[in-house]
């Protein structure tokens, strides 16, 4: 299969008239300033490589619209949020996860990050398939024909207080393994395939006690690792009260940063912790839109990149599944905060958007020969982005822009329709039921 891109991104910019050259999934050339051939597929617009969403938790999309009525705060939303995971099991959990990722494949996401943590059944006892959770979203990302990044999440205390760890409440029985070995032993039954990538998550320094973080870090042996940094200010305050130092340090400490760890949120950290995650090389993750809907603050993005941080962005909540709506969010909230345009270039957002080699996917994130052939079309003549220039169409462009991705040489959406079909439907027949059991 040949496409003939309109524009498409290539290294730092758009170039005009491109012929991307498809083989078993591989970008086999790529050829600039040329006409389209007779039989090539013509993709209007830009053409982008595809979108990697680096963090995301699918089951919170049962959230959208229906925790907003009575404000509250991280907290209450919380218990919302528990009261969904108590009821998934892995059938439902696969009919849910598999429309949200059809809904980010719509968006252009052609790889996502899931920050897994719902690992046994509602009393905490393990299902027969100790991994039947994991499974349902490996097969959710195969049916909505994206590439699955697992994070496998470590999650064992109920939280932290200046007196030490919490024990688990009832709904945080099934996110737990018991301990890191016990944890690290299950997650050794996952195994690679062409299209799904196992890391590991330290869920945050409130439910992984600090004696154990170390054994993570060292069960992820180089795979991506993914921690909850500083998101809300009452974790640093009880990390401090119980540790004498912040999140950032604590992990620090026991080994947990580096360049194949991603600190997601990052939102309270001061300046010495800037200095460490920057140095250590630690990536950053910024979610800007479940940042505002949690009212958590803004995240110093602009200095950790400076710092030495490399930033990507994720979806997490689902408060909107539109990976490019977030990247633009980073640049306003960043212009809202210093009172200064241009904080992140065009070009930094995307390739903010464009991070799989984070992910495990260094093969992945270019529209380059020898690259996985993802490509993610978005229109130039819609209501919202004519007028605009190529080079800077993610400061305009959304989700309802994106009319065709191909993931690994296949076309997944064409025209703004999923090979699954109606994804609205598939959304409401999974999230519904969850809903009439309350
Ligand atoms: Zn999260």
């Amino acid at each position: 299969m040949t496409y003939w891109c309109e524009h498409a991104w290539l290294g730092s910019g758009t170039a005009a008239g491109v012929r991307v050259d498809v083989r078993n999934g591989r970008i086999a050339s790529v050829a600039t300033g040329v006409p389209p051939a007779h039989g090539d597929e013509r993709l209007a617009g830009v053409v982008l490589p595809g979108l990697a969403d680096s963090h995301a938790h699918a089951f919170h999309r049962a959230l959208r619209g229906r925790t907003h009525d009575r404000g509250g705060t991280f907290w209450s939303w919380r218990r919302q949020m528990y009261a969904v995971a108590a009821r998934l099991d892995p059938e439902s959990y696969l009919s849910l996860a598999r429309a949200t990722y059809a809904e980010l494949a719509l968006s252009g996401v052609t790889c996502v990050a899931e920050f897994h943590y719902l690992h046994h059944g509602p009393d905490g006892r393990p299902y027969a398939d100790h991994n039947a959770m994991g499974h349902a979203l490996e097969q959710a990302a195969a049916d909505a024909g994206i590439r699955l990044t697992l994070l496998d999440t470590c999650y064992l205390a109920g939280g932290l207080a200046a007196d030490g760890y919490l024990p688990l409440d009832p709904v945080q029985q099934r996110f737990s393994d018991g301990h890191a070995a016990a944890w690290a032993k299950r997650v050794d039954g996952l195994a690679d395939t062409e299209s799904v990538r196992h890391g590991a998550a330290i869920h945050s320094v409130r439910a992984v006690p600090a004696d154990q973080l170390k054994d993570v870090a060292a069960a992820a042996a180089g795979r991506p690792l993914h921690v909850h940094l500083s998101e809300q200010p009452a974790e640093n305050a009880a990390c401090l009260a119980h540790h004498g130092c912040t999140p950032t340090a604590l992990l620090a400490a026991h080994g947990v940063l580096g360049p194949s760890t991603t600190a997601v949120h990052a939102t309270h950290v001061d300046a010495d912790d800037i200095a460490v995650l920057g140095k250590s090389g630690t990536a950053i993750c910024a979610c800007p839109s479940t940042e505002a809907d949690l009212a958590d603050g803004i995240g110093p993005f602009r200095r950790l990149a400076e710092a030495g941080s490399p930033l990507c962005v994720g979806s997490d909540q689902q408060v909107h599944s539109d990976l490019l709506a977030e990247a633009r969010a980073v640049e306003s909230y960043e212009r809202l905060s210093t009172g200064e345009r241009g904080r992140f270039s065009p070009a930094e957002l995307v390739a903010a958007l464009t991070r799989h080699d984070l992910l495990g996917w260094a093969d992945a994130g270019t529209i380059a020969e020898g690259q996985r052939a993802d490509l993610v079309a978005v229109r130039l003549d819609s209501a919202r982005t004519a007028g605009c220039l190529p080079d800077q169409i993610v400061t305009a462009a959304g989700a309802a822009d994106v009319h065709t991705v191909v993931v690994d040489g296949r076309v997944v959406v064409r025209e703004g329709r999923h090979v699954l079909g109606d994804v609205g439907a598939l959304l409401a027949a999974a999230i519904e039921p969850l809903w009439d059991q309350s």
